[in-house]
């Protein structure tokens, strides 16, 4: 039987993408489970969803603690008996030419961007394999694809993190599907980590077509509602007006 709605866990749901696909899945039936280190945010955000007739539950979440990761995954499994997918979605930007120096910000960037991802993928692994599968949705950017100038460690960390899922998809085919979502700018807060003076100006003018977060959350929504059969493996949606 082809279970349409899912259990799915999402990291990162306190703004932006997240949210958006916090709240696109559950008005789509799916129960959803919700963290980040915002728990004020996630319970307002579980309120509402719970309120429109979603279900959704919450647990402060540092992705950065492979530790604290897995006891967020086996929250959901608590909460709901199982884990069909992980929307591996936290993520930081604080972009910066790298002769500024700013290692402290390049190191956070590796922690959440790529330690996160990882420790998402070791949390849930164990019981989707237990359960009979599963499904991972990692949101990388076009920064997976490309360098742009004061990016590079950003785009290191999102080519990490489609290397990452290209190896996962290999290993576990059969059982386990793998999606990477690869967005263009999109309205979230992540541009509010850039301390550098100029990388911070010229976001401005990408930000001028940026998507609605909600864009993303429909191809997340699309990669979860195929059948059993179908693995979508990666998905890029840019602003149309972007070059
Ligand atoms: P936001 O800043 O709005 O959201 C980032 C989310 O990550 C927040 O919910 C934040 O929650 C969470 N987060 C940050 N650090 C941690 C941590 N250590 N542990 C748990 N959660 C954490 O930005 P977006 O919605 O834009 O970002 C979502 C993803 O999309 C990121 O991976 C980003 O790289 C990617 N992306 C975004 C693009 C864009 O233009 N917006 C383009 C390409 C990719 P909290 O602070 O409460 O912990």
């Amino acid at each position: 039987m082809t279970q349409t709605t899912k259990v799915v866990a999402i990291t990162g749901a306190s703004s932006g993408i997240g949210e958006a696909t916090a709240r696109r899945l559950a008005a789509g039936g799916h129960r959803v489970f919700l963290g980040a280190r915002r728990t004020g945010r996630l319970e307002r955000l579980v309120e509402e969803i719970t309120r429109e007739g979603g279900t959704a539950a919450f647990r402060k979440l540092d992705v950065t603690d492979a530790a604290d990761t897995r006891t967020f995954v086996d929250a959901a499994l608590a909460e709901y008996g199982r884990v069909d997918a992980v929307v591996n979605n936290a993520g930081l930007m604080p972009l910066s030419p790298l002769a500024a120096l700013k290692t402290e910000e390049w190191n956070r960037m590796i922690d959440v961007n790529v330690r996160g991802v990882l420790h998402g993928i070791a949390a849930a692994l164990p019981a989707m394999r237990a359960q009979g599968g599963g499904h991972f949705v990692n949101i990388a950017s076009v920064g997976a694809y490309e360098v742009s100038p004061t990016a590079a460690v950003y785009c290191a960390t999102k080519f990490a993190v489609r290397a990452i899922s290209e190896g996962l998809r290999q290993e576990s085919a059969g059982d386990i599907r793998v999606t990477l979502v690869s967005p263009g700018v999109t309205e979230s807060e992540l541009a509010d980590s850039i301390s550098d003076p100029e990388a911070r100006e010229a976001m401005q003018s990408y930000r001028a077509v940026a998507l609605p977060a909600s864009a993303i959350a429909e191809a997340i929504a699309y990669a979860l509602s195929q059948p059993p059969e179908v693995d979508v493996n990666e998905i890029v949606v840019r602003p149309a007006a972007s070059a």
